[in-house]
């Protein structure tokens, strides 16, 4: 990474506001540049833009444009000083949500329940690649690792690969104000997962994908690409999911595991639905990872226990031994859209 001699000029007033939004694969983002009068302190500020959706998959060439509405500001950990990341909305040109604005239900979900206050907690795994995006980041370059069990936070050359990502990343977030939790190796090499939350209602879904961009951006320094495939590497290697951890003010007060045994109950006769949602293809990259095997529940049955990571749904020990907290749906897939998965949470068991 050589340093910029030029990126300590000064900004004049001027701030750059990166505007992020969900392209029309659903689970890849895109971002561009507006020049702006600083500082910007509130998200009033920011102007509605626009993009061409014809070369995002998300509209035709003819009529392309798609709105952009900012909705919520973070510190860009990348230029620093008063420049920021803007999280978008995208809508059609008739002002209508564009299919792949997940974001626009959830917020009303979350302000229809707020009175419930629920908390939401994701791990985020995923999987680094070298800059080809093909082979697995450290990898033998013929062959495979030694078998799983010596990686999951493991320390050391031979056990983890890409730590410095890892650390800049943590930092990044920390610095943009993305509520990043904690951090780990996970099972297989060159896979891993941090924890963004606990975060009330919409914040999840901006944290988390924010915290994507963020890393994805930090690997580009380093030359490495990061992967959300559910299962990047067949055979006897994990996949990599985004466990979704939930409370409300009811669960985390005494007495709470009665109302928590009751929203798992609700959730279990909606199992299909649940699937739907949970990753951007209806289930489909879902299915290459919830085999039964590795940690997971099959795809096709709902099941809960407490401390049992073969469930669907797991209550923590820590949990069931107060008699409050919260539970962790492991369904969810790595590329999943954390606004389409607290939608649907919120609606099986508030409504
Ligand atoms: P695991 O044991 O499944 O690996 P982690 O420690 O990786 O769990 O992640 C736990 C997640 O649960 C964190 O993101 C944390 O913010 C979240 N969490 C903790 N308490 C709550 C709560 N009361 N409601 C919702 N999420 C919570
Ligand atoms: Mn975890
Ligand atoms: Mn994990
Ligand atoms: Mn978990």
């Amino acid at each position: 990474m050589a340093s910029n001699q030029f990126m300590d000029l000064d900004q004049n007033g001027k701030v750059q506001a990166y505007y992020i939004w969900i392209d029309g694969s659903g689970q890849n983002f895109r971002g561009k540049t507006k020049t702006m009068d600083g500082p910007i302190t509130s998200i009033d500020q920011l102007p509605e833009w626009n993009f061409d959706g014809s070369s995002t998959n998300q509209s035709t060439g003819r009529n392309s444009d798609i709105y952009i509405k900012p909705v919520s500001i973070f510190k860009d950990p990348f230029r620093r000083g008063d420049n920021i990341l803007v999280m978008c909305e995208c809508y059609a040109p008739d002002g209508t949500p564009h299919p792949t604005n997940k974001r626009e239900e959830c917020k009303k979900l979350m302000d229809e329940f707020a009175d419930e206050i629920p908390w939401f907690g994701i791990e985020q795994e995923y999987t680094m690649f070298d800059h080809t995006g093909k082979h697995p980041y450290g990898w033998p370059t013929n062959g495979y690792p030694g078998p799983q069990g010596p990686y999951y936070c493991g320390v050391g050359a031979d056990r983890v690969q890409g730590r410095k990502i890892v650390e800049a990343h943590y930092r990044a977030c920390m610095y943009a104000g993305v509520k990043i939790a904690g951090t780990n190796a996970e099972v297989m090499p060159s896979q891993w997962e941090y924890q963004v939350g606990p975060c009330e209602g919409i914040d999840m879904g901006d944290h988390l994908w924010v915290s994507r961009y963020i890393l994805c951006r930090v690997a580009e320094e380093f030359d490495v690409v990061i992967s959300f495939d559910p299962k990047p590497i067949d055979g006897d290697w994990n996949g990599a999911g985004c466990h979704t951890n939930i409370s409300t003010k009811a669960m985390r007060e005494e007495g709470g595991m009665e109302h928590i045994v009751k929203a798992i109950e609700k959730m279990s006769t909606k199992h299909d639905e649940h699937i739907r949602e949970y990753d951007p293809t209806n289930g489909k990259d879902n299915a290459r990872r919830l085999t039964g095997l590795h940690e997971t529940a099959s795809i096709h049955d709902f099941s809960y226990g407490v401390a049992n990571r073969g469930c669907s749904i797991r209550i923590p020990r820590q949990c069931e031994k107060d008699g409050y907290g919260y539970f962790e749906d492991r369904r969810p897939s790595s590329n999943c859209d954390p606004y389409a998965v607290t939608s649907i949470i919120i609606k099986s068991i508030c409504q």
